[in-house]
């Protein structure tokens, strides 16, 4: 992403898009008191959650399970992309994806799985995943 985007980014994530980003600059905040160290992915600010399953994105700020892969970060900061553009609206789609992820995890852990359809099948998960691969690449 070039400079002056980054900057339009984060002003818009200040902004437009505060309410997702002061959550997560709440979550991040208990993070840092508890000892976890913040790292960079691009321009945003990436927190590593150790032993869990999945990741989210809250504004500028990315949370990721320990040795997140690319395609994982690319994909949260997909959200963080989206949040610029859906704005005060962000936390519908946040919350939609948070309850989908933990229903598919239902869902498997009753072993059925192999029913779901895949994870980008909903169109706010395969939007994050293009706009990932397109300005964090
Ligand atoms: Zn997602």
């Amino acid at each position: 992403m070039r400079t002056v985007k980054i900057i339009a980014f984060w002003a818009l994530s200040w902004t437009w898009g505060i309410i997702t980003t002061a959550t997560g600059a709440l979550v991040a905040l208990a993070l840092l008191i508890t000892g976890h160290a913040p790292r960079r992915f691009h321009h945003l600010v990436c927190f590593d959650l150790g032993n869990v399953g999945g990741g989210f994105s809250l504004g500028v700020f990315v949370f990721v399970p320990h040795n997140a892969s690319d395609a994982l970060k690319r994909h949260e900061g997909g959200h963080s992309v989206q949040n610029v553009f859906l704005g005060v609206f962000m936390p519908i789609i946040t919350v939609w994806s948070f309850c989908r992820y933990w229903w598919r995890r239902w869902q498997e852990h009753r072993g059925r799985g192999d029913r779901l359809p895949p994870y980008e099948a909903i169109w706010f998960e395969k939007w994050a995943t293009d706009l990932g691969a397109k300005y964090y690449n």
